[in-house]
């Protein structure tokens, strides 16, 4: 059940500042704070201005933020940067933008696609309040559950259960880095979600600025300041693989048409995922297809479970690694080999930045041969695309529709991800392969293209959009919680 801090000092009509330059409005702002906490803040630890310390400014901003595309110069950038080290310095944040009349960007984790979390292109100004400061977490094994502020990572989160049991473990991301706060609120995958469904299937309570709402996407109606999670058993010894296959290795896409049948079919304590890349392979090039999975047992028992559903990867005991639960996560993120895994504590991803544009899609059909060689040739047109199927099924497909916000449940087989720049050709191309009426998406995978060129009609857009909007209209009547693609109110009828 649900529990809300609703703090209904949001809705009441405010008297409006205008402010004159960017230095007053950091005034009036830090003015206006003191008058609505009473837990005391360093400004030099807590305020950030170009105005002040251009590099200091810079630092904070790209800190945690993921897509360089968003760093860009061209960009624009908030006033100034806060960074609440107080859950009160959240709420009364919230008070005084609304009363200074300028706009909110709210960043946890900074992996926003589209860099929603700390760029606005329809508003200015606009000022950012970074969580990173509120990252406490609270794990208690007795009750199988754990509070995580919204500012830590999932990998911070991860480690710090993994500290006081090595049987307790979190279904939620891969990536290390990503933060609690914008993550779960738009559903949360990971490699145990077939076995245990999403981060938000897991949540068990919420502290939260006013929204009954977890799996519709961040930002749209309101804050979250903490979330309360159920933990889930894990086998002290876990195995991991990966095996690639080129193209040229998998004749007639034998191994991945298999894949496409049995992915969302197989024990739900197996994920296998599938990671395309385009490699040089003899002065030409190729794909590559690795099959990156994680078994919730020991490798005798993943053997057994391979040769009966999946024996055409031919996976051999070699290819086979035992480990406990947290390592997983480490091999899964892709760190190097043998990194320990209190690296986690560092909030960070092994990966580089990313400098690109995501979209999603959700197959309910296998894709037959010649659609996937069409797929190859797209990949080929490029040098460095990235594409991953992930495997649905399992705990996936027995939790409702309607439970959360996160629709898509029975009947997906997996999900793919494309990221980068040629993604709108192979978008396209692939339109009669995945789901329609309307074209599913990930809402975690930010796409401000949807809704503009995708080819779902305005109808199915406006149905997709109803329940959130009825929502919105009565949590956040105002819209103060507002962005490119947060969740409209309903027209007022009259
Ligand atoms: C490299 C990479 C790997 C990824 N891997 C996975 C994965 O394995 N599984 C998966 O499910 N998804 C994955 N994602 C997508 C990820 O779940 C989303 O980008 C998610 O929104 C990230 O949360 P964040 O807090 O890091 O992002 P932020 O950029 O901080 O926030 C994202 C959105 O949520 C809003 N928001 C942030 N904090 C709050 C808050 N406290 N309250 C309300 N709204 C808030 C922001 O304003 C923004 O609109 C990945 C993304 C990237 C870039």
């Amino acid at each position: 059940m649900i529990s809300y801090i609703s703090f209904l000092a949001l809705f009441f009509s405010f008297y409006t500042i205008t402010p004159t330059s960017s230095t007053s409005l950091q005034d009036d702002f830090i003015n206006c704070l003191h008058k609505h906490t009473n837990v005391d803040f360093s400004l030099e630890q807590t305020f950030f201005t170009p105005a002040k310390n251009v590099s200091l400014f810079t630092e904070v901003l790209e800190s945690t933020a993921q897509n360089l595309r968003f760093l860009a110069r061209s960009m624009p950038k908030p006033v100034f940067i806060f960074n609440p080290t107080d859950e009160s310095h959240v709420q009364a944040s919230v008070i005084c933008t609304k009363k200074l009349g300028v706009h909110l960007r709210v960043r946890s984790g900074g992996h926003d696609y589209e860099g929603l979390s700390y760029v606005s292109e329809i508003e200015k100004p606009f000022i950012l309040m970074d969580l990173s400061k509120l990252r406490k977490i609270n794990v208690n094994i007795k009750d199988n559950s754990a509070w995580v502020q919204a500012g830590a990572t999932v990998g911070e989160l991860y480690y710090r259960i993994a500290e006081k049991s090595k049987v307790h473990g979190f279904p939620a991301g891969l990536c290390t880095s990503l933060g609690i706060g914008g993550h779960i609120t738009g559903g949360a995958y990971g490699s145990m979600m077939r076995k245990y469904g999403l981060g938000g299937d897991n949540v068990l309570d919420a502290k939260i600025f006013d929204a009954n709402v977890r799996g519709g996407g961040g930002a749209s109606f309101g804050i979250i300041l903490a979330w309360k999670i159920k933990l889930v058993t894990v086998p002290e010894t876990v195995t991991v693989f990966t095996v690639t296959k080129t193209l040229e290795q998998d004749v007639g896409n034998k191994i991945l048409s298999k894949w496409q049948v049995v992915a969302d079919k197989l024990v739900e304590e197996l994920f296998i995922r599938v990671m395309f890349k385009v490699a040089a392979n003899n002065g030409s090039k190729t794909v590559t297809m690795s099959y990156n999975a994680l078994f919730l047992g020991n490798k005798g028992m993943l053997m057994k479970v391979m040769k009966k559903s999946f024996p055409k990867l031919g996976l051999t005991r070699k290819d086979c690694v035992e480990m406990s639960w947290i390592e997983s996560i480490v091999y899964i993120s892709g760190f190097p080999s043998q990194t320990p895994t209190n690296v986690l504590l560092q909030g960070k991803s092994p990966l580089p930045k990313i400098n690109l544009k995501a979209k999603s899609d959700f197959v309910m059909n296998p894709i037959h041969h010649s659609g996937l060689m069409g797929m190859f040739k797209e990949l080929l047109k490029e040098d460095s695309p990235s594409m991953i199927w992930s495997p649905y099924g399992g705990r996936m497909s027995e939790v409702p529709e309607y439970e959360i916000p996160f629709p898509h449940r029975k009947g997906v087989i997996f999900k793919i991800l494309y990221a980068h720049n040629w993604i709108r050709d192979i978008y396209s191309y692939m339109m009669p392969y995945v789901s329609s009426n309307p074209r599913q998406s990930y809402v975690n995978y930010r796409d401000l293209d949807l809704g503009q060129n995708t080819k779902n009609t305005e109808s199915d857009f406006r149905k997709a959009q109803v329940w959130g909007a009825k929502i919105k209209s009565k949590v956040d009547p105002e819209n103060f919680f507002r962005h490119e693609q947060s969740i409209p109110r309903l027209p007022v009828q009259g």
